[in-house]
């Protein structure tokens, strides 16, 4: 079994990143904003404010309280849509409940010019049509993790477990775009043990604890694990039971280490392809 070790790749994606800021003209530069106190929210955005730092990056935390309302977070969204300085923009999810937020209205707002996080219908529907274009940050991730390990995706089975429109649904897309026949499963599949043991490449990301087993995964596949369940204390751990699974695989991916680093290293890769396309260099 090999280890597919986000956190290797993912430092060497942003030193290139760095290295194509520091020739540009502009300093790209990413607004993160954060309604509430969601800890996990907290971690992600201060994740993505490192990165930001790392690669030389300006960024911007709003951090709003819980109880701002829709009708002043889409002002905010709107006036950073109109800062020529700001490259990319992206509201944390999930934003609090009971609060009368609409995360898909939030998603529309954002211009799609910034929409580094791909959430927009317009970012949405050029991927799908094959358009030049942001791509969405965790399912690019994956494809840069199985790049860097010379894994081919054409004419493979791959079979992901989760229909989001996050990482499923989008994860698809890049896979086809990559010549793979793909399945997705979702809550209603039936049979899932019989479809995932047809995965020449098997993505996990439906957000349940060790659900992926031994028994679900063939012999040699490869095993990508998107799932981030969080343990007491900080601790995260995958959708896959590493354990008993890493020994049945050709290749397989760590949680923490695995994805979780490629989409952040993703999200700068956007935000200096916003910040060129601001600059008119691409
Ligand atoms: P989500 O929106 O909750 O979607 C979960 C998907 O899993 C749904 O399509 C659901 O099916 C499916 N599912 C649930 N139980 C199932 C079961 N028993 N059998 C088959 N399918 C089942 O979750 P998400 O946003 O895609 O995130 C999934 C996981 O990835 C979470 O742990 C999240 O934290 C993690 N994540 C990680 C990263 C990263 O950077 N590593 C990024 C994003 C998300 P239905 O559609 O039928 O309900």
């Amino acid at each position: 079994m090999n280890l597919l070790n986000g956190k290797e790749v993912s430092a060497k994606v942003l030193v290139q990143i760095a290295q194509e800021a520091r020739d540009l003209s502009v300093q790209p530069c990413l607004a993160v904003i954060i309604v509430g106190d969601d800890p996990a929210s907290r971690i992600y955005v201060n994740n993505k404010k490192k990165a930001c730092e790392q690669v030389g990056f300006r960024s911007l935390e709003f951090a709003l309280p819980t109880e701002t309302g829709q009708e002043k977070l889409l002002s905010l969204v709107d006036e950073l849509n109109r800062d020529a300085s700001v490259h990319g923009i992206l509201c944390q999810a999930p934003l609090p409940r009971g609060y009368g937020y609409d995360e898909r209205a939030v998603c529309r707002a954002i211009s799609p010019a910034k929409d580094v996080d791909c959430f927009h219908p317009e970012t949405a529907g050029k991927l799908l049509l094959g358009e030049a274009g942001f791509l969405p940050c965790t399912p690019a991730g994956v494809i840069a993790l199985l790049d860097d390990a010379g894994i081919s995706l054409s004419g493979k089975q791959v079979v992901i477990v989760g229909r989001s429109n996050i990482v499923g649904k989008p994860m698809a897309i890049l896979a086809l775009r990559r010549d793979a026949t793909v399945t997705i499963c979702h809550s209603k599949t039936k049979d899932l043990a019989k479809i995932t043991r047809r995965a020449d490449i098997l993505i996990a990301a439906l957000g349940k604890l060790h659900f992926i087993t031994a028994e679900m995964v063939k012999d040699g596949a490869v095993v990508i694990d998107v799932g981030m369940n969080r343990m007491e204390g900080k601790k995260v751990r995958g959708d896959v039971d590493f354990e008993n699974v890493a020994g049945k695989c050709s290749f397989i991916t760590p949680v923490p280490g695995g994805v979780g680093p490629m989409t952040i290293a993703m999200l700068m890769q956007n935000t200096l392809t916003a910040a060129k396309m601001a600059a008119n260099i691409c």
